[in-house]
Order: C-alpha cells, then sequence, then structure tokens
C-alpha cells in the first residue's frame, strides 16, 4: 500500500529550518557548548503555588470525568473578572469566553468555523505560522500583510489590495508581536476596529504575550476599543505568562457568535480542558501576580545583556518592553540564514532565522531569552567576539 498524504498538507509550506537543524547536530557532535536560544519556550519552571492546585485538583474525582465542553463557568468567570480588573471591560462569562487547550488550538480552528472555501483570512508576517495553517485546513486564501520596520512592525492597512480585501473574512494581528516584540496602541486598535466594520471583517487578535512586560500594565487589548467586541476575538494563553506552555491551556473571549462558532468546531473535535488544569490557571489568574512582575523584570534584565553583546559586536536590535524575544538585524551582506548559521558554528549559538516566519523575515533572526543570566552573559562575550 502506498499512502498519499492530502493535498492541505502537500499545501503546508516546507520545513524551513532542516538545514539549520542539521548543522546544530553537527555542531554538538563536535563537543561544542551550546547556547540555545531557538525555540520560544520559556526556561523556568511554573510557579509552585499553581502545580499545588493541580496536585489537590487531581485528587479530586469530580475532574476525573469529561469537563464542560466550553470550559468550567468557573473558569469563565475568571476570565471575565480578568478582563474587568486589567482593561475594565465588561465580558459575559457565559457567551463570550471559551477555554481552549492552548491558544494554539483555538488559533489554528478558529478558520473551520468561519471561513468557506476561497475566502481570504489577511495575514501579517513575520509571524506565529498556524494564523495561516489554520486557513489552509479550512480551505482558505492567505494573503500576506507584511510587518515593516517603517511601520514599527504594525501592518500597513491602507496597502491591502482592495481584491483581497472583497475576499477578506479574517483579519489577525499578534501584539505584542512573535517575532519581533513589537507592540500595538489602543489607537492602532481603534483603526483596527474601525477598518473591520467598513470592510465586514473578523478581527482575531493573538495576544498571548499580552503580560510578558516589564512595564507596570499590561498590553492594550482590542476589547478596550468601544465597539471592540462587535468585531474581534481575542486569543490568550497562560503559557508564556506563567510558564505553563506544558499545560495546554488558554482562551477564546470577545464577540459572541464568534465564541460559539468556534465552540461548535471544538465540540466535534476535541472534549475540553482537563478540569484540573482550569483550576490550575485560575488559581494562577488569581494568585498572586509576582511571579509575571518578577518574569517581566528577569525577561528585562536578560534582553539588557544579549542586547550589549550584540551592540559590541556592530548589530543593532528592535527595542521593546515586551515579549522574550530580541529582533536583530543581520549584518549587511548576509542572509538570515547564513547569519544563523554563523552564529551556530562560529560560536555555538542557536537562533531562529527571521525568513523562517515569512518573507519580510528576511535580514533578522530571533534569539528568545530563555537562558539564564550566567548563560546569557556567556553569549553576550561571544557575539562581542565577533565583529560586523
Ligand atoms: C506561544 C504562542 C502561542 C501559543 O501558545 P499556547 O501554548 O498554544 O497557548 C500563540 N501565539 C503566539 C504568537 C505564540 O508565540
Amino acid at each position: 500500500m502506498t499512502f498519499e498524504f492530502s493535498e492541505r498538507l502537500k499545501a503546508l509550506p516546507p520545513y524551513l529550518f532542516k538545514e539549520l537543524d542539521r548543522i546544530r547536530d553537527e555542531v554538538k557532535a563536535k563537543g561544542v557548548d551550546i547556547i540555545d536560544l531557538g525555540v520560544g519556550d520559556p526556561d523556568r519552571p511554573t510557579p509552585p503555588h499553581i502545580i499545588e492546585a493541580l496536585k489537590v485538583a487531581a485528587e479530586d474525582k469530580a475532574n476525573h470525568q469529561y469537563p464542560v465542553y466550553s470550559g468550567m463557568n468557573a473558569f469563565r468567570e475568571v476570565v471575565a473578572r480578568v478582563y474587568k480588573r486589567r482593561y475594565n471591560v465588561d465580558v459575559v462569562a457565559e457567551t463570550e469566553v471559551c477555554s481552549l487547550i492552548g491558544s494554539k488550538e483555538g488559533l489554528a480552528q478558529f478558520p473551520l468555523a468561519f471561513l468557506n472555501p476561497g475566502d481570504v483570512s489577511l495575514v501579517p508576517e513575520p509571524s506565529y505560522p498556524v494564523y495561516r495553517s489554520g486557513t489552509l485546513f479550512a480551505g482558505g486564501v492567505s494573503v500576506y500583510m507584511p510587518l515593516l520596520a517603517k511601520n514599527g512592525f504594525l501592518p500597513d492597512l491602507g496597502a491591502i489590495e482592495p481584491e483581497a480585501l472583497k475576499k477578506a473574512k479574517i483579519i489577525w494581528v499578534n501584539y505584542p508581536n512573535n517575532p519581533t516584540g513589537a507592540a500595538a496602541s489602543l489607537e492602532f486598535y481603534a483603526k483596527l476596529v474601525e477598518f473591520a466594520k467598513k470592510h465586514s471583517l473578523i478581527v482575531a487578535s493573538d495576544a498571548a504575550y499580552s503580560d510578558v512586560t516589564c512595564l507596570d500594565k499590561p498590553h492594550p487589548s482590542v476589547l478596550e476599543v468601544p465597539g471592540g467586541k462587535d468585531v474581534a476575538v481575542e486569543f490568550h494563553s497562560l503559557s508564556k505568562t506563567y510558564n505553563m506552555t506544558g499545560w495546554r491551556i488558554g482562551w477564546a473571549v470577545g464577540n459572541a457568535t464568534l465564541i460559539k462558532g468556534l465552540g461548535l468546531v471544538k465540540s466535534n473535535v476535541d472534549s475540553g480542558v482537563f478540569q484540573a488544569v482550569q483550576l490550575a490557571g485560575m488559581a494562577a489568574l488569581e494568585g498572586p501576580q509576582d511571579c509575571v512582575k518578577q518574569m517581566g523584570e528577569l525577561y528585562r534584565e536578560r534582553r539588557g545583556i544579549l542586547v550589549e553583546g550584540l551592540k559590541n559586536a556592530g548589530i543593532e536590535v528592535l527595542k521593546t518592553d515586551y515579549t522574550f524575544y530580541v529582533w536583530a538585524s543581520v549584518p549587511k551582506g548576509l542572509t538570515s540564514a547564513d547569519f544563523a548559521s554563523k552564529l551556530l558554528n562560529q560560536v555555538g549559538i542557536v537562533t531562529t532565522p527571521g525568513n523562517g516566519f515569512g518573507p519580510s523575515g528576511e535580514g533578522y533572526v530571533r534569539f528568545a531569552l530563555v537562558q539564564e543570566v550566567p548563560r546569557l552573559k556567556e553569549a553576550a562575550q561571544r557575539l562581542a567576539s565577533l565583529k560586523f
């Protein structure tokens, strides 16, 4: 028997990091002490009070059965309280919130609820690849919105092709942004909501990094815009905020019809989030938030160290107070892939080449600040030994 992948699988873009993975394994095999700043996965453990809450909840047999598909009422009410507290936004827990098995799950399934074959998703690039693959799996077509330095890595809404705009159903945004670290203002979100209303678009906002910041308040939410809930859904995650990437919990919040559609897809595909994990998530969201502040400060310290090393090597970076990424310009005359393999071969540092996130990422590499300070000092020293 031979089996052939579906057209939709075959249409996925090729894995761009294959060559880099090969070089990494080769360098490793030579015994080089590698500093891995490649993958965006927090290195620190989940705070203990959250783990304790899971332990208690895991013992309770009430949590051993199928969860409620759309999430425990109590979890959704906590999310509503979070929106009131942080953004002064009123959210109806019952109809405007849905728990997710990590936000990636919601982002990937959302297009199934609202795209028909041939409909367009307006997708920023460079970006997290799931907006594009979710669109593809739903039979939709992604039309790119380049994020350029000259526009502060925000999409230029006026530059979207009228033909694409006519067929577009969803516009995706992600701020604080992965991979660039760029932020969006409330004014930008207000313009986006107005644009979406004018062109009958759904705003799908990925807010996975809204709390990964060294500032005292979270990044703005698109739902803070008056009327934002008429057009927008926001995807949120506990993964990056509370070092919980392995736990698989997040939520979608916003327009009730958008939440309902996503919920309908989900009820046919999965059976919700393990309730013990939802209870632990509630402990995270309602418990002391000093762990969030400490991580924000730690990332600021780490950023300062790495950026100093990059500066000494003559490499420019985007300044930001958000995320745990450093978006660095590649020295003149090199491609992203050239530079990433040079960093690996010459100083044993693993990064992600920017073009892996989309064509406009060419000319950049992304460093993830997921190693402890002494390792980053070592990385900075090694970088400073390079001159461009
Ligand atoms: C990490 C990440 C996510 C997904 O996080 P989950 O663990 O699935 O909640 C979503 N969007 C962006 C931009 C990310 O970097």
